[in-house]
């Protein structure tokens, strides 16, 4: 069985170590993630190339995904690096305190405004929610605080409000800089931290575009105002992220699996593409086997209907990133054994607008009711085989695209496997066969198997897919 739900993996030191890209790309990574909050452009561009290098070498598609830093807000640094909190005790976050300046007593801030968006009452809380304190009074520059969780505080740790609202613009200068940069990778896509709205996703696609990039967006849903405007995000970007670290700081974290449900099922109704993230598999950053309650947690984002599952610190930094690739895998496998995730009623009682888009859904529904062993795709932009994937299945839906970009993209999309493929090199009247021979010398199918493949009319142009057909290899 091919498993369908993508791994999207976080590069990092520990994935640097030799050989170790090749094993977690050869254990089932789909996509990377290259994180632009840390490193130099230089050492995100050879993680680029190398893992360009690995996916060409292994023969398998690898999707690059860079993640933009975003405007989160951190505390300054402590003269001593770290200090120790205990409840009750008083705390002062100073806008105007040095960088270094940090003390038992205060510390600076380099969001400069956030002494205007806070108020008596708040709760502030740092490093993901460890620590928390309460505003009782916000003078000039210098918001006092009272300690109610304590704990270790150490520098640059970042901070949130209880129920969201702090308003900074989420594409910094570094971020529209990281931008032009992500053009010059052809990054497949770029998700935009913090993201508000769809005027946010607007603004970074006009930036793309200006640097030449058709990159995609996965907007990362991590603020209590992107809940609220979760629709409109879904609808202006291509893929969103459930990204429960910063989201269940706002949150709270007891909110977060029914969240996580109302995101997934809204992009999947939307016909776009969702990804979950954080503290996925936490444990085995120093444990070479999971917890059970990630166990379930992976396998209960695929039942959710997750098109990818994420792993950070775990691949990025951790001590077995093959070994948590693999685990990963399993779960995921496992997970869809459950016949759940291979039955739909998806847009059962709605019109289709679209030609491709009807062809897409009747490829579906005719795929699962005979049997197919495949189902084929010819693309040029991979929307078909992004609305098939929004049906349930457990047919397998190749993506044949001539266009780098176009397989880039649907490495993400559940159920879809990337093929190179360039329609313009036949005659038209022989694509069918050479199409099935295709997927037949990658051991994909055999001879007697009923494969339904869709296409256009005119081999080349996008969105012309017009024609459904059921074949026998
Ligand atoms: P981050 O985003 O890892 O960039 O913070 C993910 C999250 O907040 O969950
Ligand atoms: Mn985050």
């Amino acid at each position: 069985m091919l498993r369908r739900t993508k791994i999207i993996a976080t590069l990092g030191p520990a994935t640097d170590e030799i050989g170790m890209l090749h094993r977690i790309i050869q254990a089932g990574v789909n996509l990377v993630r290259i994180n632009l909050s840390h490193g130099t452009e230089a050492a995100h561009a050879k993680r680029i190339e190398m893992t360009r290098a690995c996916a060409l070498e292994l023969g398998v598609e690898v999707g690059i995904v860079l993640d933009l830093q975003g405007p989160k807000i951190r505390i300054a640094r402590f003269k001593e690096g770290a200090i120790q909190l205990e409840p009750g005790n008083h705390f002062v976050l100073d806008a105007n305190l040095g960088k270094d300046d940090g003390t038992e007593k205060m510390v600076g801030i380099d969001y400069k405004e956030l002494p205007n968006q806070v108020y008596q009452g708040d709760i502030l809380l740092l490093d993901d929610g460890l620590i928390m304190l309460e505003v009782i009074k916000v003078r000039d520059s210098k918001i006092e605080c009272v300690v109610k969780l304590g704990g270790k505080l150490s520098n640059h740790k970042g901070l949130n409000r209880r129920g969201g609202g702090l308003t900074a613009d989420p594409l910094t200068a570094k971020d529209r800089q990281d931008i032009i940069f992500a053009a010059s990778m052809q990054a497949d896509y770029v998700a935009l931290s913090f993201t508000r709205n769809a005027e946010d996703i607007h603004e970074t696609r006009a930036l793309l575009e200006q640097a030449g990039s058709h990159a995609g967006i996965m907007a990362k849903i991590e603020r209590v105002e992107a809940v609220n405007a979760i629709d409109e995000i879904i609808q202006s970007s291509d893929c969103v992220m459930v990204a429960r670290g910063d989201l269940g700081v706002e949150i709270g974290f007891a909110e977060l699996p029914a969240v996580q449900k109302h995101i997934i099922s809204r992009a999947r109704a939307l016909d776009k593409a969702v990804a979950t993230a954080t503290q996925m598999m936490e444990s085995m950053i120093h444990s070479p086997i999971p917890t059970r309650a990630e166990v379930s947690d992976v396998a209960n984002a695929v039942l959710d209907g997750t098109d990818a599952v994420t792993l950070s610190a775990e691949t990025a930094t951790g001590e077995f990133p093959d070994k948590v690739v693999e685990s990963m895998a399993q779960i995921c496998l496992a997970a869809e054994r459950q016949k759940m995730t291979q039955v739909s009623n998806h847009r059962l009682e709605c019109r289709f607008n679209r030609v491709d888009e009807s062809i897409a859904m009747a490829a579906m529904y005719t795929a699962n009711h005979v049997h197919a062993k495949a189902i084929i795709a010819l693309t040029e932009s991979g929307s078909t085989p992004l609305w098939m994937s929004r049906i349930r299945s457990g047919i397998p839906i190749y993506g044949m695209s001539r266009h780098k970009l176009s397989r880039g993209r649907m490495t993400l999309y559940r159920g879809v496997y990337p093929v190179d493929f360039d329609v313009t090199q036949y005659p038209r009247d022989q694509i069918t066969e050479e199409a099935v021979s295709a997927l037949l010398g990658m051991g994909a199918v055999q001879r007697g198997d009923k494969v339904i493949i869709t296409k256009g009319d005119i081999m080349g142009d996008t969105g012309g897919a017009n024609t459904m057909k059921i074949v026998t290899v």
